[in-house]
């Protein structure tokens, strides 16, 4: 389990903060319930203030020297990749294979960076109507805060913190609550790479940490990703403050529709890894199997032999797991009950959801027919769980695929070019893919989502676009002006 627990037999004044929440966080290994990793709940307001202080200096540097410094940045995570696989999978409990390959996408985010900066936010010289010049040059915000997830606790915060440093702005980065090991020794990777603590601060804590962050006046612009109640809460405390930047990647209820293909056994594999992939907590994974009907014996019979298959267990089993647990037992237990409520509410179960030992957060994947309940709940199940819905047109199905609030992604898999034609048109989603999975979108090109689903801040290659603000600036090296008309 992980969560903010009292711990040390410390003096009650020094064991309480300011709302009288404890001020130790301790983060559990799900795996094993083993204490990972513990730490003191930072004061927000000295970071904010240290982050002011920093900003004006690392803004006037030049771009190539803070370049300079993030690749460094990436040498520093090359030479610590064993400590932070190994930190991330104990902490979030994904295999290691799976948290090795999230270590290569911190030190690849570096380059595409780079490449995306100077593709979206370079300095431009525009011939002006009038004699001179117009040019556009960006200007960094400021202060940014990044509010990190606990599914992907270095790969995805550092997607917002690169871009934002390269852009000229200090940033506090608070990971989430759940995954504070990871998000640390991210952070010292930077601070080694000679970026300094000021510049990229860690600060640890939870939702309140994260409030205090989002209200602070210090803070310029809130780099957000998480659940959507999370999102939308900072949404309407930043109602009324235009001035603040908010960009929000939530997260979705994403479908695959599935149409006529002779390759069944590969259509099957997409479906599995799009649905089953870090046993279902990603954001991005597949949680609706929209399947036409003539497809669903096939299809369905090769899907369930697939899962059946699936080997779930610690992140450093062999033979290697194909999925771990889920990041805590409050999370395996909320999964469950979601289970059973579909079950009692005209789902049918095609695979169902075991938990081998109750007093750890493992499940199986767990697939279920939901054609019957006609009120489906549109929420995102975080976990293993694929719900199948049988439908007879095409049209049917792009209604079905956005038939949700959410609209991160959607996949086509099989169809002919003029049906993913139709699915592209119609299907509303940030990212739409044919014969891919739903899960890991390219960094080379925009990532978010629409709807409940994001704000319409890309992250990814457009993350470049948030992170500073376009100047446009009329100049002339003397001034040269006459008023011809309209004079006594
Ligand atoms: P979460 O919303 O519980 O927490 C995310 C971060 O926000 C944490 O650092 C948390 O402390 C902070 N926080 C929570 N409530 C807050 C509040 N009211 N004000 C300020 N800060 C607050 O999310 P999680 O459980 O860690 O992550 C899983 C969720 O993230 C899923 O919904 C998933 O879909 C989503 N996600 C989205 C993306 C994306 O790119 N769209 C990527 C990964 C995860």
């Amino acid at each position: 389990m992980n969560a903010i627990t009292p711990t040390d037999p410390k003096p009650a004044d020094e064991n309480a903060g300011k709302s009288g929440v404890p001020d130790l966080l301790i983060s559990y290994e799900p795996a094993t319930g083993e204490e990972l990793w513990r730490g003191r709940v930072s004061d927000i307001d000295t970071a904010v203030k240290t982050a002011r202080r920093a900003f004006p200096a690392w803004a006037a540097q030049p771009l190539a020297t803070r370049m300079e410094l993030i690749r460094r940045f990436a040498n520093e995570v090359r030479k610590d990749f064993e400590k932070l696989a190994d930190t991330i999978a104990r902490e979030t409990g994904k295999p290691l294979w799976e948290a090795n390959a999230e270590v290569e996408n911190v030190i690849n985010k570096v380059e595409l960076s780079i490449r995306a900066f100077a593709d979206r936010s370079a300095q431009r010289k525009l011939d002006s109507a009038i004699q001179g010049m117009m040019a556009v040059r960006h200007k960094p915000h400021g202060v940014m805060a990044v509010l990190g997830p606990y599914n992907m606790p270095a790969h995805l915060p550092n997607a917002h913190i690169v871009p934002a440093l390269i852009a000229g702005n200090t940033v506090i980065f608070k990971p989430s609550e759940k995954a504070p090991a990871s998000g640390e020794l991210l952070a010292r990777c930077f601070n080694r790479a000679g970026i300094s603590a000021a510049v990229i601060q860690c600060v640890i804590g939870g939702p309140e940490q994260g409030q205090e962050l989002v209200r602070n006046e210090g803070v310029n612009g809130v780099l957000f990703t998480g659940s959507a109640n999370a999102g939308v809460a900072i949404a309407r405390k930043l109602a009324a403050r235009p001035d603040k930047l908010l960009t929000l990647e939530m997260g979705g209820n994403n479908p695959i529709v599935l149409w006529d293909t002779p390759k069944v056994t590969d259509a099957a594999a997409l479906i599995v890894q799009s649905a089953f992939a870090s046993a279902g907590q990603r954001c991005t994974a597949a949680r609706r199997l929209i399947v036409k009907e003539s497809m669903y014996d096939s299809i369905m019979a090769e899907v369930k032999g697939l899962a059946d298959r699936i080997i779930f267990g610690a992140p450093f089993d062999e033979p290697s797991p194909f999925m771990g647990p889920m990041i805590d037992n409050f999370a395996a237990d909320g999964l469950t009950d979601s289970f059973f409520y579909l079950l009692s509410n005209g789902g049918k179960a095609i695979k169902h959801l075991v938990r081998p030992d109750e007093q750890k957060p493992f499940l199986s994947p767990a697939i279920i027919d939901m054609t019957a309940m006609k009120d489906r709940p549109d929420v995102e199940l975080f976990g293993p769980i694929l719900q199948v819905i049988r439908v007879e047109t095409l049209d049917q199905a792009i209604a079905e695929a956005n038939n949700t609030r959410f609209g991160l992604v959607a996949s086509m898999i099989g169809g002919q070019p003029q049906e993913y034609n139709r699915f592209w048109a119609n299907v509303r989603a940030g990212i739409v893919n044919w014969n891919r999975p739903t899960i890991s979108p390219s960094h080379a090109a925009p990532v978010g989502g629409i709807g409940l689903s994001g704000n319409h801040r890309p992250s990814g290659h457009y993350a470049a676009d948030y992170c500073a603000y376009p100047v446009a600036s009329g100049e002339v090296e003397q001034p040269r002006a006459a008023i011809g008309i309209g004079l006594k």
